[in-house]
């Protein structure tokens, strides 16, 4: 298995998020990504590497390039707002909803930042762009490694911030650019005719679906709490089943707060058997594990080993398979839970 891990994850370091009407620690944080490097260490399940430049034109295939230009400037225009801005993280305010415009660009920043956002809960800061640029190119990266004669079968993308919130023109949710997505678009441009990508984070992987959403050549499975009770909210019901060519190619399988492991298991396997119809010659499987008893913004109840089981689950599909690192903020057990998944996949 390769791991491609971010070098410049680190570089964005929020400092505080939106809750409940006061700004309190962000839940993302780099400790995420050591805590699964140190176990890594102890339990070497692949081999390591850093990831090549980032295929620009890859990414503006997949998210907006109007919205990528906003990103990469985002910082700069900040704080040439007011230098004290330097201190301070980047939090939109202000969006346009229902009946809004969306069309044309604002000059102002702060509703340029709301027009692509959809929470108040994702610090952008001077270190953002290149952290998530970094995490893109491990994505892609990835992808290309377990599509190359020689390559594993599997490979991971080790990052963050994570991306499977993030659509294509806006950021959200901890998340900037969609990993997961990248990944599927450079397997689909890499030869594979179809894809499947399988989010199993606690939350609905709303950015993904939505890129996907049109387009019948990518599946998009996810099994995650209930947005009529869990974030994202305002996506990820069964009802939603893709639309034209993507018709039938979603599917969503909420699950009530609270749910136990078993049932959690019983839904994944709901979830393969869709992939497995659909016939990918590949997959993306969009890794968080936020699903576990002891995450504090989570309602599941997975343990630990669990999480060796699902990895040999997940491996149980034959595929090409590349896995990309979304949430899980029980920090100190991030790292042997997403270790026992790849170490149960290797298996
Ligand atoms: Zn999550």
């Amino acid at each position: 298995m390769l791991i491609f891990h971010n070098p410049d994850h680190a570089l964005h370091q929020p400092r505080q998020e939106m809750f409940r009407g006061r700004l309190v620690p962000c839940h993302e944080s780099p400790a995420r990504l050591h805590h699964v490097m140190a176990e890594l260490q102890r339990r070497p399940v692949g081999t390591l590497r850093e990831p090549g430049p980032l295929d620009d034109a890859l990414l503006r295939r997949v998210h907006a390039p109007r919205y990528l230009d906003f990103l990469a400037k985002a910082w700069e225009e900040w704080i040439a707002l007011d230098a004290a801005n330097a201190e301070l993280d980047v939090l939109p305010s202000v969006w346009p909803v229902r009946g809004f415009r969306h069309d044309v660009e604002p000059a102002n920043f702060a509703a340029r930042l709301g027009l692509y956002s959809f929470d108040a809960g994702t610090p952008l800061m001077g270190g953002s762009w290149a952290a998530a640029r970094g995490g893109a190119a491990c994505a892609i990266d990835a992808a290309r490694a377990v599509l190359a004669p020689e390559g594993p079968r599997v490979a991971f993308a080790l990052t963050r911030p994570p991306g499977h919130h993030a659509g294509p023109d806006f950021f959200g949710g901890y998340c900037f650019l969609n990993n997961a997505a990248l990944a599927a678009q450079a397997l689909r441009e890499g030869g594979c005719t179809r894809v499947a990508v399988l989010d199993i984070d606690y939350h609905h992987g709303n950015g993904t679906q939505t890129i996907f959403y049109g387009r019948g050549d990518v599946l998009t499975v996810s099994l995650h709490g209930d947005p009529r009770t869990e974030y994202p909210f305002f996506l990820g019901h069964a009802d939603e089943h893709g639309e034209g060519e993507g018709q039938g190619a979603n599917l969503n399988l909420p699950l009530p707060a609270g749910t136990d492991a078993i049932t959690w298991r019983r839904t994944l396997d709901q979830a393969l058997e869709a992939v497995t119809r659909f016939a990918p010659q590949a997959v993306v499987v969009a890794l968080g594990v936020d699903t576990f008893e002891g995450d504090p913004i989570s309602k599941f109840a997975l343990g630990s080993a669990d999480y060796l089981e699902v990895g040999r689950t997940l491996a149980g599909l034959g595929l090409p398979t590349v896995f990309t690192m979304e949430g899980g903020y029980a920090v100190a057990e991030v790292g042997v839970n997403v270790v026992n998944v790849l170490e149960g996949f290797a298996r």
